[in-house]
């Protein structure tokens, strides 16, 4: 028999190729805009027609090209970013594979106009299904601008594969918001039919993402940060409160490029934890870095997938320091230097004469979850629960200053001239603290409640600087084991901020002569092991990250025990304390620290 093996032409092997690389318009879009990246280019222009079936054509300031590598850019494996096999682990560049060209060509009309700075005039090709039609010398500014029409106009088949405009678009703006936020001191300008569509000045991240998504982005933003020997974690994540049902912009980027993995997805979501409602998702916009050889970005020719070395050490640092950003923003505003400063709530109250105590009068019908009208200026949609307790009515109090007036309008609640009890308050089987509130009773579990009381004193202490300890008239000296000594001195300044003093650390023990007020100097050892204990099994990845975990775990330790007996003056104390939190609704450790039971559900119970 005779042979019958034959190698394929290039322009078919070419549309071959075209099928991996060429799925829809978007796709030329991406290999347009990464070939204009790498091409150092600070300024790019995308201009689209019919959602990209009849043109895309993306014009750069970039290098250019000479005269044969103009021509050589069509050739398939032609590229001029890799030359060995071994700079494939050390890509800085988005194109590798030197295919994009070649499969673009095969399947469209393409045409380039190029120039590199040093030329005079520059270079002009057209090409229709892999054949150059024609070459010429063009006048053209110093970069590339190439056009592709027709897309899919020898593949029929693929063609009539295409969706509707809107939906291709859709596909192309898609491609492009990944390519602007991966880039954004690069200005893009970027034409649909002759409209503009967007025009994106050069910008840092945070201006880039509001230029893109819209102005209210901004105040959604929690800035993430966070530096590791295998990876450094920059970008935003949304509060959570701005979840959304819908799936939002949810972004990786890896070394620069747009990745998607639902392992490091779902390490984000994990960090959101107990604070999304039931089926919301938070946005986010995460930039990592990791060395490009513990990275395979070669699985997939459209390269959005990827695999990493150290997979599950990465997962665990994103976890907690999406975490920890999340706690910061929350608990510890003096952090976030991005912040807007109307977000500030001292913990502290202020003057308290200054503002006259409301008048009441009052609506016993009154629910305050039924709507949060009252908060529609203010965007803590969770804390606004709490709050709405004592805003049952018209009063000549706003909600900022409810906020910070915590205590004067804790009166309010407990004065008001239907309710003239003395006992505000009732210990219920030394374990919750029952009271009256307009709108029913609230039930506060007193444990969880002071662990949340303390979690925040000590941040707060930790960082604003404000120590207080007290001395002890004898230094207090406890041993350890080697590994419990060398973590206490890693921690020792948070220790420090808290009110430890250290008088000395020796090979197995250490010395205080000072202690934090409301630690007991009998506890001392126990509370020191149960810290040890818990940073241990914490990540220890960032600083921050281990300050939330010491001031968990002293929380945790220090907070008052259920089966407690408490006075009345301690109930009431702990009360205002827990509503003066930033986050009253919860513990630390993300427990709910009190219920209430609305009187409308007590009726409810009658009725039934
Ligand atoms: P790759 O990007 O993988 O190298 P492409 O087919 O996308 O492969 O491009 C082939 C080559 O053409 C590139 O390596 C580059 O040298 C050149 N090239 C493509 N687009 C541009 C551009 N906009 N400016 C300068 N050079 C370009
Ligand atoms: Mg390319």
């Amino acid at each position: 028999m005779s042979d019958i093996i034959q190698l394929l032409p290039d322009h078919v092997a070419n549309q071959i190729a075209a099928g991996e690389v060429v799925q829809r318009p978007a796709s030329v879009v991406k290999e347009l805009l990464e070939n204009a990246i790498d091409a150092g280019a600070t300024e790019i222009k995308l201009l689209i027609k019919d959602a990209g079936k009849t043109l895309v054509q993306v014009i750069d300031n970039g290098k250019g090209m000479s005269v044969t590598d103009a021509r050589l850019s069509f050739e398939r494996h032609a590229t001029s970013k890799i030359r060995t096999a071994e700079d494939l682990f050390n890509l800085n560049t988005k194109g590798f594979r030197g295919e994009a060209l070649a499969s673009i060509a095969a399947i469209a009309h393409v045409e380039v106009k190029t120039k590199q700075v040093d030329q005079e005039l520059g270079t002009h090709i057209k090409i229709e299904g892999s054949t150059i039609q024609n070459q010429d010398v063009i006048a053209t500014p110093t970069g590339t601008s190439i056009a592709v029409k027709h897309l899919f106009f020898n593949i029929p088949a693929r063609r009539n594969f295409l969706k509707s405009n809107s939906i291709e678009l859709r596909h192309i703006k898609d491609e492009f918001y990944r390519v602007a936020l991966t880039h954004p001191s690069i200005a893009f300008d970027f034409y649909s039919n002759d409209s503009e569509v967007l025009n994106l000045n050069s910008s840092n991240l945070r201006q880039r993402i509001v230029a893109v998504f819209g102005k209210k982005i901004n105040e959604k933003l929690v800035p993430i940060q966070e530096h590791t020997d295998i990876i450094t974690i920059e970008g935003f994540v949304s509060k959570p409160e701005f979840a959304k049902k819908k799936r939002g912009e949810q972004f990786f980027f890896v070394n620069n490029r747009f990745i998607k993995n639902g392992y490091l997805h779902h390490a984000v979501i994990n960090a959101f934890d107990q604070l999304l409602p039931h089926g919301h998702h938070p946005s986010y916009f995460l930039y990592l870095s990791v060395p490009p050889n513990t990275i395979d970005i070669n699985i997939h020719p459209t390269k959005t997938e990827i695999k990493f070395e150290n997979e599950h050490a990465l997962y665990a640092i994103l976890r907690s320091t999406v975490k920890h950003s999340l706690g910061q923003y929350n608990v510890a505003p003096v952090l976030d230097f991005n912040r807007d400063a109307t977000m500030d709530v001292p913990y502290s109250f202020k003057d308290k004469t200054s503002v006259s105590t409301p008048k009441i009068t009052v609506n016993p019908s009154f629910n305050p979850f039924e709507s949060e009208s009252r908060s529609k200026s203010y965007e803590k949609p969770k804390t606004a629960q709490w709050e709405s307790l004592y805003s049952g009515t018209e009063t000549a109090v706003d909600l900022q200053e409810i906020e910070v007036e915590a205590d004067v309008v804790h009166k309010d609640l407990f004065n008001s001239s239907e309710n003239e009890i003395k006992a505000k308050t009732l210990q219920v089987h030394k374990k919750y603290i029952l009271s009256v509130i307009k709108s029913g009773v609230v039930y506060i579990n007193q444990n969880l409640a002071h662990q949340r009381v303390l979690y925040e004193e000590f941040l707060t202490k930790m960082t604003i600087e404000d120590t207080s300890s007290q001395q002890l008239l004898f230094p207090l000296e406890i041993t350890f084991n080697k590994g419990d000594i060398s973590l206490c001195k890693e921690i020792q300044p948070d220790l420090e901020s808290v009110g430890f003093q250290f008088d000395k650390i020796d090979n197995d023990s250490i010395t205080l002569d000072g202690i934090p007020v409301n630690v007991n100097q009998n506890n001392v050892q126990g509370l020191f092991e149960e810290l040890f204990e818990d940073i241990k099994n914490e990540i220890p990845d960032s600083s921050f990250s281990q300050l939330d975990a010491i001031a968990k775990s002293l929380a945790r330790s220090l907070a008052i025990k259920n089966g407690t007996k408490l006075n009345s003056k301690e109930q009431e104390e702990l009360l205002e304390q827990l509503f003066s939190c930033k986050e009253p609704n919860q513990s630390p450790f993300g427990k709910k620290t009190f219920i209430t039971l609305s009187s409308e559900e007590i009726q409810l119970k009658f009725d039934n």
